[in-house]
């Protein structure tokens, strides 16, 4: 794997290869057994706002053994006019191992992949506008395998904004290519009819009945130039302890508005803690990420 580009770019046996290293560092990173450390070093260049995945790549990368670098748009030769094709081209030059990049703009990371220089600089996708955030795809799963063992035949219900969602269409793509029952909800100005992987299913109570997994999604205000109805949206999509079945885990990509897409008192619940594990989850799989490609790849 030289770059980490969508889920699309990847085979099934390197996803599993991804999964069965991050249950490696998951074992090991706590005990402080895990492998020699690296000398390789990565730059994080986040165009769009982050918290989790930002901070989950920093630690990984410092967890690894990583020199981890920190790129502000605001300070940086960007705003000098400088293309980011060239600020690319400058920290190859400079030594960086792999940048890890979010942007807004889709196809961005495989455009630049597919630039025919001579860089050792791989690049890994932190999420790319509307379209693909790979790693997150890739912890959903490694924590949906935690839980249920397997998501062959298991019937994952995605409920929220789907059409702005990174994280339901990288999801859908995995998920779907490992048995699972995809099964999308949403309110009309949120559906996404491309994504034929997935059954549509806009009556909630339908879409959550006898779910193995729920997967509530944030409407993405960013993205969105007219007016949601919040109030009615909340009363027909908000996932809640009474309407969540006893079997399913409850899961959501962060940052969550609370009250909104999900229950604040679900959340605080015993059932919301599924959340923070796959934020927790997200350190080993990108350390993973990371291992894999330097490993691949080092210069
Ligand atoms: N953190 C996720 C993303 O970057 C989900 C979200 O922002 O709602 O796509």
């Amino acid at each position: 794997m030289k770059h980490l580009i969508d889920i699309k770019s990847l085979t099934n046996d390197e996803i599993l290869e991804i999964t069965e290293l991050a249950h490696y560092y998951e074992e090991h990173v706590p005990k402080g057994t895990q492998k020699k450390k690296k000398a390789g070093s990565t730059a994080l260049l986040f165009f769009e706002n982050s918290t989790r995945t930002r901070f989950s790549f920093e630690m990984a990368s410092k967890k690894l053994g990583f020199s981890a670098f920190n790129f502000d748009a605001q300070k940086s030769s960007i705003l000098k006019g400088e293309g980011f094709f060239d600020t690319l081209n400058n920290l190859n030059a400079i030594g960086c191992d792999i940048a890890i990049i979010r942007h807004s703009k889709e196809g961005f990371i495989e455009e630049l992949s597919k630039k025919e220089y001579d860089w050792g600089l791989s690049l890994v996708n932190a999420g790319e506008g509307q379209s693909s955030h790979p790693t997150q795809a890739l912890l959903d799963f490694y924590t949906l395998q935690k839980h249920l063992k397997t998501v062959e035949g298991k019937k994952i219900t995605i409920v929220g904004d789907i059409i702005h969602s990174r994280v339901a269409k990288s999801n859908i793509e995995l998920l779907t290519r490992f048995g699972a029952h995809v099964v999308c909800c949403s309110p009309s100005y949120f559906e996404d009819w491309t994504l034929t992987n997935a059954k549509y299913e806009p009556v909630l109570k339908d879409a959550l009945n006898d779910a193995d997994a729920v997967m509530g999604l944030r409407i993405q205000k960013e993205r969105i130039e007219t007016r949601v109805p919040y109030a009615q949206y909340i009363e027909d999509y908000q996932i809640k302890e009474s309407n969540l079945p006893k079997k399913a885990i409850l899961m959501h990509p962060g940052p969550v508005n609370r009250d909104v897409e999900i229950e604040g008192a679900l959340l605080d619940s015993n059932r919301g803690k599924i959340i923070t594990e796959q934020a927790r989850n997200g350190v080993f799989v990108r350390m993973a990420v990371l291992d894999l490609i330097y490993e691949g790849t080092k210069r």
